[in-house]
């Protein structure tokens, strides 16, 4: 660990605080942990590592990754060499457009209320952009309306509805709290536009106006096995992608590996991980059917080629990212200089995860290597502890049965040998 530490300040010009900080079992102090939520009665801790070897349109970087279950850091630390061999991942992310919402229902007439808005689109801009003006000094702000009539047909289960739809640009912050004083100050108008009755204000975290998208194209010889050649490797991941394309049993387990690298780059950077993992799921299934996050196609030259768009609505400031100590640390481990920079870094971690998750299961097996960490966690649910949880862990791989009653009765073996 202290080694680690002296490379990475070295490699982040970390300061002696800084790295004392990493040290320090989160760094978020209890009195800071107060002002966060309610009736704090602690601070609950997670493991923050490094995803290494990334190199995202020609640039390396280090990913800090928060997260409790053995393997995943591993995993996409070992995927990323192996990509970097061709060439690294390119990532890109659109502008960054939020959503906030205003439901309006009794309206008399939805055709004539969705013309006024159109009409008053620029005065509801402005008015949306006097109500958080800074927003639009550091050039973004409210861009656009978009009006949605719902529940139109004739068979439609629920009342018809108006929502009206407001773009934000909401720069470096994640915005929902932006966004939510502009919905909310433009409702009284949009109820007087329409005539009807203003319910919902509220951001949607549906982002699908705010996306960014990692690839990664692999010749098959970097895919070889000692099992399988390049090509058979290749067309196992394929398959194993069409299999979560069309099958939602398989797409949720799929897709839970890609939020595996995901959640854990979210989490280190301070950001809100539900609203990351709403908008993922939901961006799976916006065509009307739950598939597969990734794709994995063959190009002409033979090569595997990967890809994942995801909704990222992160930012690099706002909500707790400046309060938690630990998330300014990633920001400057990773070196990114904007939220979009953040986004791309996250979708290639997904895909990189994705990646690592179907390759061992189409070659090995999920279990051999996931279940060689695991056994760690095994041996410190024995009683293991220092250096005696390396020594226990080994043994219960060399012994083919990494369970907990095999943990047991090896650290007691050990124990009666050494008394
Ligand atoms: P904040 O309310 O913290 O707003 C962002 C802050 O960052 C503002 O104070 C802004 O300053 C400041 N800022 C400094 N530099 C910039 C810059 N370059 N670009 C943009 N802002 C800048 O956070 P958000 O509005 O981002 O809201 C995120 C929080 O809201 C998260 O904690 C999230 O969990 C929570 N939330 C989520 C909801 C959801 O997902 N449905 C709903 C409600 C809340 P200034 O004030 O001067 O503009």
């Amino acid at each position: 660990m202290d080694q680690r530490l002296a490379i990475l300040a070295d490699f982040a010009d970390l300061t002696h605080e800084e790295v004392a900080a990493l040290s320090s079992q989160g760094a978020l102090t209890l009195e800071q942990a107060d002002k966060m939520v309610e009736n704090a009665i602690g601070i609950y801790s997670l493991p923050l590592g490094l995803g290494l070897n990334f190199l995202i349109n020609d640039k390396d970087y280090v990913i800090p990754l928060a997260v409790e279950e053995p393997s995943v850091i591993a995993a996409v630390s070992s995927v990323a060499k192996l990509v970097r061999g061709a060439g690294g991942f390119h990532a890109e992310a659109t502008e960054r457009r939020m959503i906030g919402q205003v439901q309006v229902v009794n309206v008399p007439n939805l055709e004539q209320a969705a013309s006024e808005l159109a009409k008053n689109r620029d005065d509801l801009i402005k008015q949306a952009n006097n109500a958080h003006p800074s927003l639009q000094k550091r050039g973004g702000g409210a861009v656009d309306i978009a009006v949605r009539l719902l529940n139109q047909e004739p068979k439609a289960v629920f009342p018809p509805m108006l929502v009206l739809h407001l773009l934000v640009d909401t720069q470096e912050a994640m915005g929902a709290n932006m966004v939510n004083t502009m919905v909310e100050a433009i409702a009284p108008t949009v109820a007087e536009l329409t005539g009807g009755d203003v319910h919902l204000r509220i951001l949607s975290n549906f982002v699908d106006e705010c996306v960014a998208t990692a690839h990664c194209v692999i010749p098959p010889p970097l895919l070889a096995t000692s099992e399988y050649s390049g090509e058979e490797v290749r067309d196992r991941l394929i398959s194993a992608y069409q299999f979560a394309a069309s099958d939602i049993y398989r797409a949720v387990t799929h897709n839970k590996g890609v939020m595996n690298g995901v959640d854990a780059a979210v989490i280190a950077s301070g950001n809100d991980w539900r609203a990351v993992e709403a908008a993922a799921h939901a961006y799976a299934a916006r065509d009307g059917h739950y598939g597969s996050m990734t794709r994995w196609t063959v190009d002409y030259d033979g090569n595997l080629c990967g890809e994942l768009t995801l909704p990222m609505p992160v930012g690099t400031v706002g909500g707790s990212i400046k309060v938690h100590p630990i998330a300014q640390l990633t920001q400057k481990i990773t070196g990114i200089k904007s939220a979009r920079e953040l986004s791309q870094l996250i979708v290639v971690v997904g895909l990189a995860q994705n990646f690592a998750a179907i390759k061992a299961l189409v070659t090995d097996g999920i279990q051999k290597g996931h279940m060689a960490l695991q056994a760690r966690s095994l041996a410190m649910v024995a009683g293991a502890t220092g250096s005696l949880v390396d020594i226990i862990a080994g043994q219960l791989v060399a012994s083919g049965e990494i369970n907990s009653s095999k943990a047991d009765s090896l650290l007691k073996e050990y124990t009666v040998k050494k008394s």
